[in-house]
């Protein structure tokens, strides 16, 4: 009997009718003969409603006592699906992330996890129970409660499904798949029906809030199909899969916006080997997570580092570089908050040529400066003025006509 696990996102359990709705899918996948475990998020805005009531007593509060805090959202879900499947028949049995023995390191606020106590779940399972896992939440090794970061949810539910062996997760949301870009920003975007999981790893990366990038990293570590579909129709949604060919033939895939972002330059700084890893190491040490790193030779004595964090780490970076201002022989530090960084990905641009030109010469087209670029395999990125972002956005969707089928498209 193949285990299925199904993670419902917040607006999927927002009042009693969606939980019922629910726990309904779960009952009968169980009664199909699946054995079900359901990952759940907090009801609808209340992870949002719980940072703000903190932010009303404390401006500055500990990460511990957030993550305290905020996983109480989640563990309020998962008892009331219990009840829900409950009443209409079926066994259920609620728990904590510390409860499964969902080990993580003590990052408070995204912290990564380690083990699953994948036993205790296969023991309920066994017992004809449908397992409902609170997400987003662990626990140090300490017993201090963690949490994996805002949208992590999806990651619980993708390491849950590894843990115990699933054969497939379903990831229940308020789209019915994953779209060629964020529907709410672009209407025309098109829903895709197989992604690769190298793509979907780089546009949750880059701000396609949809998955949580490291459930993708489970996914494709594990073997796990994803399935991202709707929690209200009944329609197949996007698989997050390994790579076939015919993925190779689409150039462009998506396209992501990331506007919660600042950029960081040094200028100056002592051009000698080990003083750029001297930078990142403290950065490193200060829990800081860095995306793009752009330095260039100025001359032999000195070069310019920049490099891209999000907001949230921002007052951390800041706080790091400056004291090591000295110590890098960096003339000075200039942040830039006022950017957003629009992406266009696909595993097509590995083997095509073309892609970034395109790009380029549909932003200048449309009068849209570049403050700076950087690359992957299947990614170009630009940084642009942040008033000017939505416009860049849809005018990169334009160029790669993410609104039509890859089928339709003229390149
Ligand atoms: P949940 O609460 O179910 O986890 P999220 O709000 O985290 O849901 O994710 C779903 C939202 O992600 C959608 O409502 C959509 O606006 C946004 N989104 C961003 N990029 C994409 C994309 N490429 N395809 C589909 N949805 C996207
Ligand atoms: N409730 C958490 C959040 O709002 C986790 C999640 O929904 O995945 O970020
Ligand atoms: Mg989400």
């Amino acid at each position: 009997m193949a285990i299925i696990v199904q993670k419902f996102g917040g607006t999927s359990v927002a009042d009693a009718e969606k939980i019922k709705r629910a726990a309904n899918r779960a009952i009968q996948r169980a009664q199909e003969g699946h054995q079900v475990v359901v990952v759940a998020s907090a009801r609808g805005k209340q992870t949002d409603q719980l940072v703000a009531d903190a932010l009303e007593l404390n401006p500055n509060p500990s990460k511990r006592e957030m993550d305290q805090l905020l996983s109480t959202g989640e563990q309020q879900t998962v008892s009331l699906m219990a009840m829900a499947m409950d009443a209409m028949g079926h066994k259920a049995v609620s728990f904590t992330g510390a409860q499964v023995k969902m080990l993580t390191d003590s990052s408070h606020s995204k912290a990564r996890i380690q083990s699953i106590g994948a036993d205790i779940i296969l023991n309920e399972l066994n017992d004809g129970k449908i397992v409902i896992i609170a997400g987003f939440q662990g626990v140090d090794e300490k017993g201090n409660i963690t949490t994996l970061g805002r949208g992590g949810s999806d990651t619980s539910a993708v390491a849950l499904a590894a843990a115990i062996g699933a054969e497939e997760c379903e990831i229940y949301t308020d789209v019915d798949g994953i779209y060629t870009t964020d529907p709410r920003k672009y209407k025309e975007a098109v829903k895709i029906d197989q992604i690769s999981y190298d793509e979907m790893l780089e546009m949750a990366s880059l701000g396609a809030g949809v998955m949580h990038g490291r459930a993708i990293e489970f996914g494709k570590k594990y073997n796990v199909t994803i399935h991202v579909r709707s929690s209200i129709e009944e329609t197949q949604g996007t698989l997050i899969t390994h790579e076939v060919p015919q993925m190779e033939g689409i150039l462009v895939s998506g396209a992501t916006i990331q506007k919660e972002l600042a950029k960081i330059t040094l200028t100056n700084i002592a051009n000698h080997p080990g003083n750029a890893a001297k930078v990142f190491a403290h950065l490193a040490q200060a829990k800081v997570s860095v995306n793009d790193i752009i330095q260039t030779e100025v001359s032999d004595q000195s070069a310019n580092l920049s490099f891209t964090v999000d907001k949230a780490d921002l007052a951390d970076a800041q706080k790091t570089i400056k004291q090591i201002k000295e110590e890098v022989e960096c003339d000075e530090i200039f942040v830039r908050e006022d950017i957003a960084e629009v992406s266009a990905v696909g595993i097509g641009m590995r083997t095509h040529s073309g892609v970034a030109n395109r790009m380029f010469s549909a932003l200048a087209e449309a009068k849209i400066n570049i403050d700076s670029i950087t690359t992957s395999e299947i990614r170009i990125s630009c940084l642009v003025d942040k008033d000017q972002g939505e416009e860049a956005l849809k005018v990169v969707c334009d160029a790669f006509e993410l609104d039509k089928d890859p089928s339709d498209r003229s390149f």
